[in-house]
């Protein structure tokens, strides 16, 4: 009999525990997670000024935005398609290569994925150690090279560089295919000769590569097969390295090679009150994100709806309707 009481009452005890929470669940926060890169690219600091922005506002939109480290470009792009992240920071070329069907998307368009607006220019730098003795792209024969991660957006812009070069990475060089932050380390250990790394300027990982003991020179990415590459690919333009960003380096003027833009995107499955309020966020509060790291001076609202190849989602679409801009 007191068994069966006590059962009773331990039973009533949690149906009020439960209805007791049930108004708090009601408050409910959408979580959104934004893919980036390396911690020592632009995307990482990126991805968390994107989130800034909008976390600020979380008691109105009841959105919370989380920032993960990735492999870059392609992993945030299949990522976003298969539903594990929310939103993810992707070269402008990649963007072009997924929703048309090209390169690692050979034959596979990625119809649902959705623009929202493009971030800071990106140029495809090239740091190599001086005692390597590599002054031109063509110097890089016989070398050992990181190209770059399989994920990342920068492997294929350094096999375009080097195929208009008119070198095979597979055969010509000695192509090591790791992340970008692991870079700078093997460089300064004598392991690797040079990498490639397409991304904003300044970044930690260029910083770190150019302060260390073995000396660094950054090495022009350009040609005349590169200038026929740039015309012939919609996605390439002609870009440079500041190199007064990096006072370890031993160059003494910009260095020229070619570039792409960082965008923001998502799935077409986001629903459009998100999107909505991180893009209005970011550009009502434009001066504010600039200040968030020193790669967004160049910024402008109208520069940030270029570079867009698929459709731009409704979310982002009905902001910029409101503010003018399309
Ligand atoms: N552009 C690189 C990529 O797509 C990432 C650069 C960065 O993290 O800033 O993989």
């Amino acid at each position: 009999m007191k068994k069966a009481f006590l059962l009773t009452a331990a039973v009533l005890f949690a149906l009020t525990c439960t209805l007791g929470s049930a108004p708090a669940a009601q408050a409910k926060t959408t979580f959104v997670t934004i893919g980036t890169g390396g911690i020592t690219g632009v995307y990482y600091p990126t991805g968390g000024a994107i989130a800034k922005m909008v976390n600020n506002k979380r008691k109105e939109y009841g959105i919370r935005a989380t920032v993960e480290s990735t492999g870059g470009s392609v992993f945030n792009v299949n990522a976003i398609m298969s539903g594990d992240l929310d939103f993810g920071i992707v070269q402008s070329d990649r963007q072009y290569q997924a929703i048309h069907g090209l390169a690692e998307w050979e034959g596979d368009p990625q119809k649902d994925l959705r623009a929202v607006f493009s971030i800071h220019p990106e140029s495809v730098t090239l740091a190599a150690a001086v005692d390597a003795d590599i002054k031109t792209i063509k110097d890089l024969k016989g070398k050992r090279v990181n190209i770059g991660n399989p994920g990342s957006g920068q492997r294929q812009n350094s096999i375009d560089a080097l195929d208009a070069a008119g070198l095979d990475y597979a055969e010509d060089l000695m192509a090591e295919q790791v992340k970008a932050a692991e870079a700078p380390g093997l460089l300064q250990d004598g392991r690797i000769d040079a990498f490639f790394y397409t991304v904003g300027h300044p970044s930690g990982a260029f910083k770190e590569a150019s302060a260390g003991r073995r000396k660094v020179r950054f090495v022009e990415v350009t040609g005349p097969g590169i200038d026929g590459m740039i015309k012939a690919k919609p996605f390439y333009a002609k870009s440079y390295v500041p190199v007064e960003l990096y006072p370890g380096a031993v160059n003494e003027s910009d260095v020229m090679t070619f570039g792409v833009k960082a965008t923001f995107v998502t799935s077409a499955k986001v629903s459009e009150d998100v999107v909505y309020a991180i893009t209005k966020e970011v550009f009502e509060n434009f001066e504010d994100f600039k200040k968030l790291h020193p790669a967004y001076q160049v910024l402008t609202k109208e520069g940030m709806l270029e570079g867009l190849s698929a459709p731009i989602h409704p979310g982002a679409m009905k902001y910029f309707k409101e503010a003018g801009l399309k």
